[in-house]
């Protein structure tokens, strides 16, 4: 896909997703990788209304080239692609249900969310908890980074999810998928549950191709 059609999916998808209330304010950003750098969403921009000629367009060192002020999260960005080498895009929401999973207690930060579907299981597998960092700490960067290589997607917390995908539309829908499940998990809360086992996770894990 060229770069303009790559500019105008992303202003497309980004609305998409600020209809359905999966973002809100200037909250959120998008990022995809082209053969020479970067497009980005701009920083203080609603993902409801972007201008496909606004966009931060970066070089390969990640120098804003044309276009608005890259979004100030592009740290978490560049942290995701330096582990997924064939990342393709990389979406970070702050979406309701996965954000307030990220601000619960919960024992096992290697892999936040059970199993409930295998959907889930295919699109994000495991999704380990990056700890609490203020913004602006630079934390953030370092552990994003550590988590990268083995999981194209994490989740902050008290903040929400960081998922890379082979092409934008891959991307979103893994981050879709996290939302769902993230609601499901606490529609589920107090009912006794019954999540795929061990056995039936490692079949779709073989099966396509997540570890
Ligand atoms: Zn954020």
């Amino acid at each position: 896909m060229n770069e303009n059609k790559l500019r105008e999916q992303i202003c497309r998808l980004s609305a998409s997703l600020f209809e359905r209330g999966l973002t809100f304010g200037a909250s959120g950003n998008i990022s995809v990788r082209l053969d020479d750098g970067w497009l980005m969403t701009p920083t203080g921009s609603s993902m409801g209304n972007l201008d496909p000629a606004r966009l931060s367009r970066l070089d390969r060192e990640g120098n804003l080239i044309s276009g608005d002020k890259p979004t100030k999260e592009a740290f978490l960005h560049q942290c995701m692609y330096e582990g997924q080498k064939t990342a393709r895009a990389v979406v970070h929401l702050h979406s309701s249900y996965s954000t307030a999973v990220s601000c619960m207690d919960c024992r096992c930060t290697q892999n936040v969310l059970p199993p409930l579907t295998p959907y889930y299981v295919m699109r994000v597998g495991d999704l380990p908890l990056v700890p609490y960092f203020p913004p602006g700490d630079m934390g953030l960067a370092e552990a994003v980074r550590g988590l990268s290589d083995d999981h194209h997607a994490v989740l902050l917390a008290n903040h929400g999810p960081v998922v890379a995908g082979g092409s934008l539309e891959s991307a979103i829908y893994a981050t879709e998928e996290l939302e769902e499940t993230a609601k499901l998990f606490l529609l589920l809360q107090g009912h006794k549950t019954r999540p795929l086992n061990d056995e039936q996770v490692s079949y779709l894990k073989q099966k396509f191709g997540r570890k």
